[in-house]
């Protein structure tokens, strides 16, 4: 699917978190080379569907926004038979993460680097929250953010301790929010192309409003995850979300603590065999 000049969404079918079933590879490029974000290859699929529309002979970069594995797959393959380069943090850049056979395919990055990619020149930003490797990649001219799991374009994301850490998310968040984004083309869901910045403004106000209801809690004497999150979530949002919500959403509650530990507003008591909190 075309999204604008030489920007192209194949979207595939993966094992991913609901309310999503697919993740959305990009192209970018045109004459004959490309740079993909986030792909997801396999012979007949709808990426390389997508390669053969847009005559793309060689690749330029294979860019993984972070490790998880609903965000590359037959990299191998794909960049045996194109050519190119695998892009990912450093912290992940590791042959065995995503199956590569050839060691010197991985560019590692670190945040702060310019890519070419056709007519456009992409930004690398390093975005820890949903994990500690995440990318994500901006076009200053056009005002496009590819977000990959940071901001989706449905619901929240998941910030899922140890990996996932919600101080460092809320800051991740708070850089975009400053930053001139027209478009997110998103990992999961729908592409973001109106409100975009009151859509950020939501994501950040939608986890302060969670912190509030946390600090709440642990005021009234609760300090398990789990005693919290019953607390905090109504009925409701679990008969809107499965019963899978509950152990997502302790999740989400551990990782509001281990920030609010950070910052000094709570303290882990020791010897306990879960993690207990209180305020300080
Ligand atoms: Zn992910």
């Amino acid at each position: 699917m075309k999204l604008m000049r030489l920007i192209h969404q194949a979207t595939v079918s993966t094992l991913t978190l609901p309310p999503h079933h697919s993740t959305n590879g990009y192209l970018i490029g045109g004459d004959g080379e490309a740079l993909l974000i986030d792909p997801i290859f396999q012979q007949g699929n709808p990426l390389d569907t997508c390669l053969q529309e847009n005559r793309i002979r060689s690749i330029r970069y294979a860019a993984v926004t972070h490790p998880h594995p609903d965000h590359h797959g037959g990299i191998d393959p794909l960049l045996s038979r194109h050519g190119g380069r695998l892009l990912c943090h450093r912290d992940t850049a590791e042959p065995t993460v995503f199956r590569l056979t050839d060691g010197a395919r991985l560019k590692p990055l670190s945040g702060g680097e310019s890519i070419e990619a056709g007519p456009y020149t992409l930004q690398v930003l390093h975005t820890p929250g949903h994990s500690p490797a995440h990318l994500c990649f901006y076009i200053p001219q056009e005002g496009i953010l590819f977000s990959g799991d940071t901001i989706l374009g449905r619901g929240t994301s998941i910030i899922s301790p140890p990996e996932g850490d919600m101080a460092d998310y809320i800051t991740t968040l708070r850089t975009l929010a400053a930053m001139d984004i027209r478009i997110i083309c998103p990992a999961h869901g729908p592409v973001i192309t109106e409100g975009v910045r009151e859509r950020i403004d939501w994501y950040i106000a939608h986890r302060m409003m969670r912190e509030a209801r946390v600090v709440e809690a642990l005021k009234e004497g609760l300090s398990t995850p789990s005693l919290i999150t019953r607390r905090i979530y109504d009925e409701a949002d679990f008969r809107m979300h499965g019963h899978d919500l509950q152990p997502r959403a302790e999740r989400t509650v551990l990782a509001h603590l281990e920030k609010l530990e950070k910052e000094g507003a709570v303290v882990r008591q020791a010897n306990a065999d879960s993690p207990h909190f209180r305020i300080v």
